[in-house]
């Protein structure tokens, strides 16, 4: 069977372009390694990852994988660029991060493989990258465990995300190269909420992610108005 990979590889480049600093912290990588003792503590804080058998979606450097792995979960990361996929190898290599491994592989291909198969579910920073979010968002369904969390992470589309994500990161403060992200590919928290609940994950939880450009700090909140992140359940066999 020919299936379209649900993939833009322009997308795919600009990852690849630049995956050789996905482990500078100073880099254009900076806003991942600075959230992600963030999203760290409030994934462990919902879903404790000791033990647990997690798949993280669009990987990338594997920023979040390694650091799940370090918090002894049993992590796999997949994502569609190679590059990404190799500097995460090595990354977890040198720094001899012990249960993490990676793959090349679309959510959707991996959910026909192993279904039903992970505790728990990451995708974060990359449903506003895709041609079809909602097939992503079925197929992490499709991954997890019945009772397992799925927790997601993407950029709203409002005139004030527009101004903050793009005007503002991109163009003024410098922290993201510029064309990182399109406008009309973020998704709204009620367009995701409605993704969630076809694919039937319940949600549990919704953060929003806070930058103050003079501190430099990022925290949660509970505006989700820019960056936000969601935390869903799917039902428990029975329940
Ligand atoms: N989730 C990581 C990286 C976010 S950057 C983090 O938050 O730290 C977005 C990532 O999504 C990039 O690594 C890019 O290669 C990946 N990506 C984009 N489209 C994809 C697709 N269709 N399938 C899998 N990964 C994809």
């Amino acid at each position: 069977m020919t299936q379209t990979l649900n993939v833009d590889p322009a997308e795919l480049a600009k990852f690849s372009d630049l995956a050789h600093r996905w482990w500078d912290p100073e880099s254009e990588f900076r806003p991942l390694h600075q959230i992600n003792p963030l999203r760290l503590e409030w994934i462990n804080g919902l879903a404790p990852l000791a033990g647990q058998r997690v798949l993280d979606v669009g990987c990338g450097g594997g920023i979040l994988a390694d650091a799940m792995a370090r918090k002894g979960a049993d992590v796999l990361g997949i994502d569609l660029s190679s590059k990404s996929l190799k500097v995460a190898q090595l990354h977890a290599l040198e720094a001899q991060t012990p249960g993490v491994a990676y793959r090349e592989v679309s959510a959707e291909a991996l959910a026909a493989e192993q279904a039903g198969s992970f505790d728990v579910v990451t995708c974060m920073e990359m449903l506003e990258h895709v041609p079809d979010p909602a097939s992503i968002v079925r197929a992490c369904a499709t991954l997890v465990k019945p009772g397992g969390w799925v927790f997601f992470s993407t950029l709203n589309r409002n005139p004030k995300s527009f101004l903050f994500a793009i005007v503002g990161a991109e163009y003024v403060l410098n922290l993201l190269p510029r064309g990182t992200h399109e406008y009309a590919k973020m998704v709204r928290p009620s367009e995701l909420a409605g993704h969630c609940r076809s694919a039937g994950l319940d949600l549990q939880g919704t953060r929003g992610m806070q930058y103050n450009p003079l501190t430099r700090h990022y925290w949660l909140s509970s505006d989700t108005s820019v960056n936000y992140l969601f935390a869903t359940r799917k039902a428990a066999v029975g329940a």
